[in-house]
């Protein structure tokens, strides 16, 4: 259908723009960086469509950027010759915001400008950031490989509709032209873009072209040796940042590297970069954002981390290069040892690949156990974003069991504080003389472990018990059966053996009290018959009259509830 039609946006895409155009004002100048960012992505999935079909380039296989600006006009033009789209696929990207994560998104939006501007960030602002400073986009592209006269024309205020038509296009790929706003034109200058590109948009591989001026040249006498001309010229490094030496890459350029590959707005907590070398080569950069996505619960959300081979990107749906407990890592890995015509299942199944991702989760392990010895304070800020996830480490990674152990924090009656930043080998190093297990609690809340009976008897002894208050922690105690060769002892089951312990003064005095109650313990016993398998004098309690207690090798109490909850 040739035909101009004219369509409304969603209402979540109104309500998006609006929230943008709103909220963002501070930090105008990203849209640049939000389009060179597609370009590039565009770019990308060219040169991978191409490993199995050259004839995608066209003949035209230098992958570039344009941007250009015009002062009468008051407009700006990025333009790239990567995969381009289909009139399916304008309408689906451009016109609606069918992405994952939409609607998390706005159930997350609270009205209050500061926060929710935050939350843009996190959810990626992409093409709508041309409305921050454009009151008309016009954006005309043709799918790599698809017929001149297929191109598509796309173009909106960015209110409430936006109009479609296919037009001719010569050259494949993406052309948007923004119609700048009142007010815009410090946008309209050479200097300015240029350097918006080297602050957002330096770490592209790909060049970022724009046109430069060159005054004619004249000789001693005024008379003109060369003519003013327009040159082109390449603004960015354009050199796939990962392949350079740490040395030469600034801390602002690592940041702003994150921010393409990760979406997000914010500078990272960490990153790891490392080249490794032998039969299976390659190079990763990673990164620790500094904040969880909003959609780290999300089971579909995506994975984080991108493939490279030899510097073209493959896929970041690459599930197999990071296990799910480390699932917030984002970055890439570029595999040099890997044929570049690899299809995406064999990469599934590919050894290499396992080989790789153990490497990688070595690299972000040490990366994380840096952090936690050299800068407590960030690695808190860690553990409060990402401590949860850490969690299902042990279960999932077995032969990582340790280390990840060693990265757990804790609330414990030691600091008595809700802070969680007590960790195993700090338990271990407070142990008493004679303790060889970890004691611990599991409960709903941190007020519940906290005033918990069980803890009584603990508090008097002096023995210091960890407060696990997290869902996880249930799981992970199962798991988790043991550190430095000390059990994991649950205080709420079993014999407890704490009577190493005891003075000989108390030893005698509960003597006494068995004694004492021996007929008492009977009679309730009779009373409780098959509702209880023991009734036992406790030196468990100094407060509270009666505790429950499972067996050794029973279910705890907890975890009873959880699976009731769960419909077990
Ligand atoms: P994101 O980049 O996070 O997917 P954007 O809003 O920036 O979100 O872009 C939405 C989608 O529009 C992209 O995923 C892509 O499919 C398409 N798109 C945007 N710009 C281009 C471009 N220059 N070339 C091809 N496709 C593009
Ligand atoms: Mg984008």
């Amino acid at each position: 259908e040739a035909k101009k039609e004219t369509l409304g946006f969603q209402t979540e895409v109104k309500h998006l723009l609006h929230l943008m155009i709103h909220s963002l004002y501070s930090n105008k100048e990203i849209f640049l960086r939000e389009l060179i960012s597609n370009a590039s992505d565009a770019a990308d999935k060219l040169r991978f469509e191409a490993l199995a079909n050259d004839s995608l380039y066209e003949g035209d296989s230098e992958l570039k950027i344009r941007v250009d600006f015009d002062e009468a006009k008051k407009t700006i033009t990025i333009t790239d010759n990567g995969i381009g789209m289909s009139r399916e696929e304008v309408q689906d990207h451009i016109g609606t915001i069918a992405k994952s994560g939409t609607k998390q998104f706005f159930e997350k939006l609270t009205g209050d400008q500061a926060k929710d501007s935050e939350l843009i960030g996190q959810f990626g602002v992409g093409f709508y950031s041309s409305f921050i400073v454009a009151d008309k986009v016009t954006l005309t592209t043709r799918k790599a490989g698809a017929p001149h006269d297929q191109g598509v024309r796309w173009e909106s205020d960015g209110l409430g509709e936006y109009s479609i038509e296919t037009v001719e296009k010569a050259g494949r790929g993406t052309e948007i032209v923004l119609h700048l706003k009142e007010g815009e034109d410090d946008f309209l200058s050479s200097w300015k873009l240029r350097s918006i590109i080297k602050k957002y948009s330096d770490h592209i591989s790909l060049p970022i072209i724009m046109s430069k001026e060159i005054p004619a040249e004249k000789d001693d006498d005024g008379n003109e040796t060369a003519p003013a001309r327009v040159e082109d010229e390449t603004v960015n490094s354009a050199s796939a940042l990962w392949t350079k030496s740490k040395d030469d890459i600034s801390a602002e350029q690592y940041n702003e590297f994150y921010k393409h590959v990760a979406h997000d707005f914010q500078d990272p907590l960490v990153h790891v970069h490392s080249k490794v070398e032998g039969t299976n080569e390659y190079t990763l950069l990673l990164y620790v954002p500094g904040r969880a996505p909003f959609d780290l619960w999300d089971r579909d959300a995506k994975h984080g981390v991108k493939l490279y081979i030899k510097k073209v990107f493959i896929t970041d749906d690459a599930e197999q290069l990071m296990p799910r407990y480390l699932r917030f890592v984002r970055g890439i890995v570029d595999a040099d040892s890997l044929p570049l015509n690899v299809s995406r299942e064999i990469l599934q199944q590919s050894k290499q690949i396992s080989a790789i991702k153990s490497g990688a989760v070595k690299k972000v392990l040490g990366m994380l156990e840096d952090m936690a010895e050299n800068d407590a304070e960030k690695y808190q800020k860690f553990w409060e974003q990402f401590g949860n996830v850490i969690k299902e480490g042990p279960i999932e990674d077995h032969k990582n069991k340790d280390r990840i152990a060693n990265l757990l924090r804790f609330s414990s009656t030691h600091t008595d504080d809700k802070t969680q930043n007590v960790s195993l080998a700090d338990y271990v190093s407070r142990m008493k003389e004679g303790q060889d297990k970890i004691y611990f609690i599991t409960a709903d809340s941190y007020a519940a472990a906290k005033n918990s009976p069980h803890l009584e008897v603990f508090r008097k002894k002096g023995l210091e018990v960890l407060l696990l208050t997290d869902r996880i922690d249930e799981w992970l105690v199962s798991s988790l059966t043991e550190f430095d060769g000390k059990h994991m002892q649950s205080i709420a089951k079993g014999e407890l053996d704490l009577d190493k312990f005891d003075s000989e003064e108390e030893k005698k005095h509960q003597e006494e009290v068995s004694k004492d109650f021996e007929s008492v313990v009977k009679q309730i016993q009779d009373v409780l018959k098959d509702k209880v398998s023991e009734v036992k004098i406790s030196h468990r309690l100094t407060d509270s009259p009666a505790c429950l207690v499972t067996g050794a090798y029973d279910m705890s109490l907890h975890m009873e509830r959880i699976m009731k909850e769960a419909g077990h």
